[in-house]
């Protein structure tokens, strides 16, 4: 396949957009990705998914190793769907909303894929697709549905809304949902690896 360059690839993706419910969007360089070891800390004393999933820390990797998988891809695409719930703070009403979000990362990691990318997809919280998860038994099951959480890369979700000049938030009873899609010209898809 041709090589479709930078241009030509966000030319595809936003003209994508407009069939697909993203609010806002950006690109930025992988180095402008704001990793810390300190949300890795956040994961180990406030996530009860830390250590029961291969989208979650440790099954990831430390967060050298995720920002050095990052560093392979020089086109960084972010993104947010939004959801309204009637309480954001009822876990399990906001979290039935992320099913719809996770397809949209899907369609949008195909159009990388169709043009000759290949991606690393981030998107939200731990994965969900098997009742119990491999981890630490046995591989992951689903390497190539599996979306790491954007948090357990060590993402400093909120630093990378501010870069990529995204709204953290949209309204009380509003669920945001942030996805990221890295890309590099050839070869197959590094989370199905
Ligand atoms: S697909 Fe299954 S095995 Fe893989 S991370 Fe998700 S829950 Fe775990």
């Amino acid at each position: 396949m041709a090589e479709i360059d930078r241009k030509g690839l966000r030319k595809l993706v936003e003209e994508s957009l407009q069939e697909l419910p993203v609010v806002q969007y950006a690109w930025l360089s992988e180095e402008e990705i704001p990793f810390s070891d300190r949300v890795r800390e956040i994961c180990e004393s406030e996530c009860p998914r830390c250590g029961t999933s291969w989208s979650c820390p440790p099954g990831v990797g430390t967060v050298e190793e995720c920002r050095n998988r990052c560093a392979a891809f020089p086109e960084v695409f972010v993104f947010t769907t939004i959801a309204e719930v009637m309480d954001a703070a009822d876990m399990e009403e906001t979290l039935a909303t992320r099913a719809a979000h996770e397809e949209v990362t899907k369609e949008i990691r195909g159009i990388f894929e169709k043009a000759g990318y290949r991606t690393l997809a981030l998107s939200a919280d731990s994965c969900a697709i098997c009742d119990k998860c491999a981890y630490p038994d046995a591989p992951c099951r689903h390497p190539d549905r599996m979306l790491p959480c954007i948090e357990s890369y060590g993402i400093i979700v909120p630093k990378l809304a501010e870069k990529a000049g995204i709204e953290f938030m949209n309204g009380s009873n509003i669920v945001t949902w942030f996805g990221m899609i890295l890309g590099r010209f050839g070869e197959k898809r590094a989370d199905g690896d």
